[in-house]
């Protein structure tokens, strides 16, 4: 389905705003013009909600979540970023793979199966984008990722 971006993420993050219950501040940095992509909405609700849950997992009470999107040459660009924990070096790439979680035991805290983001990448993938990671331990997260921007219509002669 062909849909406006921005909308789209400022209907999930509204929706993130009225459920969340931790003292969290959802941060929007969104075009206002429209950004039209392909989109599975089901599928792209799914990693949203995926990352910006996780986002909220592992960020400190009164932390920031900054949601910004914009169009990278023929891509449009999401990127999610925290404030939290972060993710050691050597496991940032790791992340994307099933069953993967950073250190058991303050998982087993947290809750989760590790399937979140293995499940994102697929979905990604699937619409034609790339996702990835970059992450300072200790400093936060920002989890990144690519739609291809609709194919331009053929130029009328
Ligand atoms: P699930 O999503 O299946 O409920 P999960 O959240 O543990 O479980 P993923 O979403 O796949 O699984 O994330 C994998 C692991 O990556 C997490 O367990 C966590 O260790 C790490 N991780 C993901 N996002 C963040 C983040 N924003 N900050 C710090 N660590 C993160
Ligand atoms: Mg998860």
């Amino acid at each position: 389905r062909e849909i406006d971006l921005p909308s789209f993420l400022h209907d999930i993050i509204d929706r993130h705003e009225m459920l969340e219950k931790e003292n969290i501040e959802l941060k929007r940095q969104l075009p206002e013009t429209k950004i039209l992509v392909q989109l599975d909405t089901d599928k792209m609700t799914q990693v949203l909600d995926n990352i910006i849950s996780n986002a909220m997992k592992y960020s400190p009470e009164g932390g920031t979540i900054t949601l910004s999107a914009g169009k990278v040459g023929r891509k449009v660009k999401v990127s999610i970023s925290d404030q939290g924990v972060g993710i050691p070096k050597n496991n940032v790439s790791k992340i994307f793979d099933r069953f993967f979680r950073v250190d058991k035991a303050r998982s087993r805290d947290i809750g989760g199966t590790g399937l979140g983001l293995a499940i994102a990448k697929e979905i990604i993938l699937a619409h034609g984008g790339e996702i990835w990671a970059e992450s300072e331990w200790g400093q936060g997260t920002t989890i990144h990722f690519t739609l291809p921007l609709r194919k331009a219509k053929e130029a009328s002669a």
